[in-house]
C-alpha cells in the first residue's frame, strides 16, 4: 500500500490524476511470424489455430482508424507480425501512416526490428511512436525468445530514437519470471538514455498451443506492484495497461490506475486476443470519474498557453490542495 501511495503521489506531480490516454490497436498483418516468442500465438512455430492474414489494404486500415477515432481514441497503433518490415512493404506502411495522420490521430506502429534507413523513412512519413518491447529482463530473455537477442531490441530502440520518433516499450509479466526479472525489465527501460514515452505493461495471456499456455498465474498484486514501480521509475511516461486486461476485474483495473497506469487500449481485439469492449471501458471510466486524455498538441501556441497557466497557478496559493488534513 505504501508503494501504491507513493506511485500515486509521483503520478499527480506529472499528470492530471483522473485522465487516461486511450489508444486503439489494429493487427495489420496477422500470424506466420518467423520469430519464436514463447508467449505469442502469431509465431508460425506454434499451432494455435490462428488464422493468418496478409498485410491489410490501406483503405481497410483507414476505416478502422476512423472507427477508433469515433469511440474516443487519440492514438492508432498498427501491428504487423514480422521479424522486420521488407522494403516491398514500406510504400503501403507509409500510406497507412499518412492516412491515419490525416484523420487527426497520433500514429504508432510495431513492425519488428528496424534498420536506421527504415526508421528514418517512418519518421519522414509522420510516424509519432514506434513500439518495440524489451519483453523481460536481460537475464530471463533467452528463456522466452531465441531468434533475436536483447541487444537487437536495444538496437532497434536506438534506431527509433536516432530517427526522432517517440518510443513505446515495455514488457510482459507472468511468464514464469522471478520478481527480480520484473524489476530488471523496468530498470532497463528507465535507464535507457531517454526513457520510453509510453510503457506498456502486459499480463501474459495464456494461449493454448504456445509454450506458455500452462505457466503458473501471477498474483494480481504483483502486477499492480509492477505498475507502481514503473510509475515511480518513469514518472513522465504513460504507463499502459495492455494485454491481459480482459482477465482483470474492475477493482484490479482501478487499483492499477491508482498505482499510476494512465493509458489503455480501447477496442475489442488486442492484436489477436480479446480486450474489454469500449462501452464497458467507458462505463468503468464514468464510475471511477476518469476522463479520456485529449490528444497532446505540441504546437507553439499550446505550449505557451500551458506554460502561462502553470506560471499563473504557481503564483496563486493552492486553491485545490491534493490532500486535506483529516485530523
Ligand atoms: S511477438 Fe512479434 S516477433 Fe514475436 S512471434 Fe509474435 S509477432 Fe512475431
Amino acid at each position: 500500500m505504501d508503494l501504491v501511495f507513493e506511485a500515486q503521489q509521483v503520478h499527480r506531480q506529472h499528470f492530471r490524476p483522473n485522465e487516461v490516454q486511450v489508444s486503439t490497436l489494429l493487427s495489420i498483418k496477422t500470424g506466420a511470424c518467423p520469430e519464436d516468442c514463447k508467449y505469442c500465438p502469431q509465431s508460425a512455430r506454434y499451432d494455435t489455430g490462428l488464422e493468418k492474414e496478409r498485410l491489410m489494404e490501406v483503405e481497410k486500415v483507414l476505416e478502422a482508424a476512423e472507427r477508433a477515432k469515433s469511440i474516443g481514441s487519440t492514438r492508432f497503433c498498427m501491428g504487423a507480425a514480422w521479424r522486420n518490415p521488407k522494403d516491398r512493404d514500406m510504400p503501403y506502411i507509409i500510406k497507412m501512416i499518412q492516412g491515419v495522420r490525416d484523420l487527426g490521430l497520433e500514429t504508432c506502429m510495431t513492425l519488428g526490428m528496424l534498420s536506421p534507413p527504415q526508421a528514418k523513412a517512418l519518421k519522414e512519413a509522420g510516424l509519432d511512436y514506434y513500439n518495440h518491447n524489451l519483453d523481460t529482463s536481460a537475464e530471463y530473455y533467452d528463456q522466452i525468445i531465441t531468434t533475436r537477442t536483447f541487444a537487437d531490441r536495444l538496437n532497434t530502440l536506438d534506431n527509433v530514437r536516432q530517427a526522432g520518433m517517440k518510443v513505446c516499450s515495455g514488457g510482459i509479466v507472468g511468464m514464469g519470471e522471478e520478481a527480480a526479472d520484473r524489476t530488471g525489465l523496468l530498470m532497463e527501460l528507465a535507464n535507457l538514455e531517454q526513457p520510453p514515452e509510453s510503457v506498456p505493461i502486459n499480463m501474459l495471456v495464456k494461449v493454448a498451443g504456445t509454450p506458455m499456455s500452462n505457466v503458473e498465474d501471477l498474483d494480481p498484486f504483483e502486477f499492480i506492484r509492477c505498475i507502481a514501480v514503473a510509475r515511480i521509475l518513469m514518472p513522465q511516461s504513460h504507463v499502459r495497461l495492455s494485454a491481459g486486461r480482459e482477465e482483470m476485474n474492475e477493482q484490479m483495473q482501478a487499483l492499477c490506475f491508482m498505482a499510476g497506469a494512465n493509458s489503455i487500449f480501447y477496442g475489442e481485439k488486442l492484436l489477436t486476443t480479446s480486450n474489454p469492449d469500449a462501452e464497458r471501458d467507458q462505463k468503468l471510466f464514468e464510475r471511477l470519474g476518469i476522463t479520456p486524455e485529449a490528444r497532446q498538441d505540441y504546437s507553439d501556441e499550446v505550449h505557451t498557453a500551458v506554460a502561462e497557466e502553470a506560471i499563473q497557478a504557481s503564483r496563486q496559493p493552492a486553491s485545490k490542495p491534493l490532500f486535506y488534513d483529516a485530523s
